[in-house]
């Protein structure tokens, strides 16, 4: 299984009784695929107050107030476009998304582990180049040694990845709930396609 901490990720603010709101940059593309970038309906609401967001769809449910009724935002844009940054953090979560949560050794996807391609007793560090994606039997197999002492090659040599790439591995990861207003953002190319 994937790690705790990532599954933890995935279901945050995900359920349907939770009306979270699809946040799309100004462009009307999803700030992040994978999590999927959700916001809560508070802080949709308040956004749109504050006239950083606009909405552009509705969950059927309403808030009522004595002075006003509003239907909870289900999709919203930015106002202002947020550049992503061109070098995404070094995380543990976004090194698996970099891998596609697959072990580069054998290409298993559950129990996943970090394995350091030149060890640290090499003098390998622990970056973006060294690091990726083992199965925890794999990493065992390996041990301490370099790939060649190992004769266990990774699929793909370890690099630094781009948001972009990123974001690309991130659709490839449906969110497990996706309300219908979604689909549009998320995958109105995917169905050209197919
Ligand atoms: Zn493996």
């Amino acid at each position: 299984m994937y790690h705790p901490e990532i599954l933890e990720r995935l279901e945050r603010n995900v359920s349907p009784e939770a009306c979270p709101a699809l946040v799309l940059n100004a462009d009307y593309t999803p700030l992040s695929y994978y999590p999927l970038s959700l916001w809560s309906w508070q802080d949709a609401i308040k956004a749109a107050f504050l006239e950083r967001v606009d909405v552009v769809a509705e969950y059927e449910r309403e808030i009522r107030s004595q002075s006003f009724a509003m239907r909870l935002p289900s999709v919203v844009a930015l106002r202002q476009y947020v550049k992503p940054s061109a070098n995404p953090a070094f995380t543990r979560f976004n090194l698996f998304l970099r891998d596609k949560f697959t072990c580069q050794y054998c290409g298993s996807r559950e129990d996943l582990t970090f394995d350091h391609v030149v060890p640290r007793a090499y003098g390998g560090r622990t970056t973006w180049t060294n690091v990726t994606t083992a199965c925890a039997p794999c990493n065992l197999r390996k041990g301490g040694r370099t790939p060649a002492e190992a004769h266990m090659m990774p699929r793909q040599r370890p690099f630094q990845p781009t948001s972009h790439q990123l974001q690309e591995n991130g659709r490839a990861f449906p969110p497990h709930y996706c309300h219908e207003t979604w689909r549009d953002y998320l995958y109105w190319d995917v169905e050209l396609e197919a």
